[in-house]
């Protein structure tokens, strides 16, 4: 098969980029778990995190913790989201922590556990605001910690945590992860001992640690983003993340086409390939180029960033990108390869398409 699409991921700035993360957190006495989905939970990507200083490994998919436990880092494995009851087995076979908010799963996970011998440990997710998981009332909260604590001996009630900055885009500001503190406090009170992890967020709650006020008492980040693709707290937030590597990920595609054309459709308008209407720009006549990867591999064309200045994406459909480069800086012909930078949604699609070649860069310093 063809060497394009390629995705290379250099290893020693995803390493380097755990490292700087893992010692800034360190610093305000913030633990971290590395948070692999990103990556689709490539097991080279995974030992950067663990070799980094990541405490536990962490992912959403099941399958991804299983090639973890293969690696035997010796970290523990979290599954942060909510497992379902179906999977409650593997789940308490394969983490070691899960993240949850439903009593019936919570009981489940204890039966399982039980017939498996093991113990597992749970962190309870209190919802903010943010409206994706975690118990929105608080007593709710409560009565599932006491429930853990008392009534379900092959678990481990390990903490609180939540989730910001997802689904309702809440920031996680001072207030909120206070509020979570005040939470875990309630539960800590009402058990009679203290949590070992407050968990504070993902990567939007590094902006605590840089700014240099995350809450007394939140000791645990879950970090992916902000490791593998760290430029969005810059971009978004304006945060000088210097210190880091923006790419350790290039995706490499194949020009196909070449051709001067308009830049508007030619003929009656309807719906595209995914039965979206568009509204198309008229630049006149430009020159464009086609490259061999499409939604199929990027999720969506704006998940992929040319670095050649002067090339522009315009647009694609599942197997093609289409871009304009009139006013490339050098002559570009099929058979040339181009290079861009990938966002974290073109990063998700392209470590988990069966298209795309994925090569490794590592100097073993
Ligand atoms: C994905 C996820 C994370 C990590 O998010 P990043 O933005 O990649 O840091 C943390 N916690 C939960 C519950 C998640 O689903």
């Amino acid at each position: 098969m063809a060497e394009f699409p390629q995705v290379r991921i250099n290893l020693d700035y995803l390493e380097e980029n755990v490292r700087t993360v893992v010692s800034r957190c360190a610093e305000r006495g913030v633990s971290v778990a590395g948070v692999v989905k990103g990556a689709t939970g490539l097991a080279e990507c995974i030992e950067c995190f663990a070799e980094g200083g990541a405490t536990q490994i962490a992912s959403s998919r099941l399958e991804q913790l299983e090639t973890a436990k293969r690696l035997n880092t010796g970290l523990p494995l979290m599954l942060i989201r909510i497992p379902m009851i179906s999977e409650a087995a593997e789940a308490v076979r394969l983490a070691d922590i899960s993240l949850n908010s439903e009593i019936t799963v919570l009981r489940e996970l204890d039966r399982q556990a039980g017939i498996a011998g093991r113990n597992h440990g749970v962190i309870l997710m209190a919802d903010l605001g943010d409206l994706r998981e975690g118990f929105w009332n608080r007593d709710e909260l409560i009565d599932a910690a006491v429930e853990v604590e008392t009534g379900l001996h092959n678990l481990e009630l390990k903490g609180v945590g939540t989730n910001l900055g997802c689904y309702g885009a809440i920031q996680p500001t001072v207030e909120k992860l206070e509020e979570l503190v005040s939470i875990a406090h309630q539960v800590e009170d009402k058990i009679g001992r203290k949590l070992e992890i407050i968990s504070g967020g993902a990567s939007s709650s590094y902006m605590r640690i840089l700014d240099g006020n995350l809450p007394e008492g939140i000791n645990h980040l879950r970090i992916g983003e902000q490791i593998l693709n760290a430029y969005d707290l810059e971009k978004y937030y304006g945060y000088d993340l210097s210190d880091m590597h923006p790419d350790v990920f290039t995706l490499r595609a194949e020009v196909v086409e070449v051709k001067t054309k308009p830049t508007h459709p030619v003929g009656e308008v309807g719906v595209d390939a995914f039965g979206r209407k568009r509204v198309y720009e008229d630049r006149g006549i430009r020159r464009r180029a086609i490259v061999a990867v499409g939604k199929a591999d990027i999720g969506d064309s704006d998940n992929i960033i040319p670095r050649d200045e002067g090339i522009e994406v315009i647009g694609g459909s599942s197997d093609h990108t289409i871009l304009d480069v009139e006013d490339a800086k050098r002559d570009i012909k099929p058979g040339d390869i181009l290079e861009f930078n990938v966002n974290y949604g073109g990063m998700l699609y392209l470590t988990g398409s069966a298209s795309v070649k994925i090569r490794f860069d590592k100097t073993g310093k």
